[in-house]
């Protein structure tokens, strides 16, 4: 029973001081703190300028409100060309010479095989011509169709290949926008508005006669 009391105590005392210290963080928040702002604040007239906020937002002068510059360090550009692609962002495949294709290692270019059906000796097992290849001994190589040539693997024929340097993109991206050729304002981050202590009222959001 004494217990249940006490316990009934500390609840009530808590609660006090959560709305006492909720009342102080309200005024914390309005801005200054201190008592005899606090006394103009009642005494005076609601600014108009900020309509009592204490702060404008404004465009911001740095950026003209664009939120942006261009990147002085590439000249809004987003890097430099390549140096290993020139800008193209890619280059010769090195594995094809820039053929596109290669000597094919089945035939090894000849562009025939020997025949599977009759092993090569153009007879089939009765001892008649073999069908396949009609006695010659030889079919047209099954992987490149007799051409002799292969498509290259590794540029898939287009005899060109992503620039590993950049990436396929022809550019050394720029470090400091990263390629964006923007750079984000800063004043601003990137808004184009910036928050301003009102002028009129001192930020206080009153305007006192004086
Ligand atoms: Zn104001
Ligand atoms: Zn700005
Ligand atoms: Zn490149
Ligand atoms: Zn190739
Ligand atoms: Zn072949
Ligand atoms: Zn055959
Ligand atoms: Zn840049």
């Amino acid at each position: 029973m004494r217990s249940r009391l006490y316990t009934y105590i500390i609840i009530a005392v808590s609660a006090v001081l959560v709305a006492c210290s909720g009342g102080s963080g309200k005024d914390s928040v309005r801005g200054d703190g201190s008592s005899s702002e606090q006394d103009e604040r009642r005494t005076g007239m609601q600014c108009s300028v900020c309509d009592g906020e204490g702060v404008v937002i404004e465009t911001c002068a740095e950026c003209g409100g664009t939120g942006g510059h261009e990147c002085d360090e590439c000249n809004g550009r987003g890097g430099t060309d390549c140096n290993y692609c020139r800008g193209e962002g890619s280059s010769m495949c090195m594995l094809c010479s820039g053929t596109g294709r290669k000597l094919c290692y089945n035939c090894n270019g000849s562009g025939h095989s020997t025949c599977s059906a009759c092993m090569g000796s153009g007879r089939d097992y009765a001892g008649n011509i073999c069908y396949a290849c009609a006695g010659g001994g030889q079919s047209n190589c099954g992987y490149c169709y007799g051409s002799g040539y292969i498509k290259c693997r590794d540029c898939g024929g287009s005899a060109r290949q992503q620039c590993t340097f950049c990436q396929g993109k022809g550019k050394d991206e720029c470090a400091k926008c990263e390629g964006e050729g923007q750079l984000n304002c800063v004043p601003c981050n990137g808004s184009g508005k910036v928050t301003l202590k009102c002028h009129e009222c001192g930020g206080k959001g009153v305007v006192t006669d004086d």
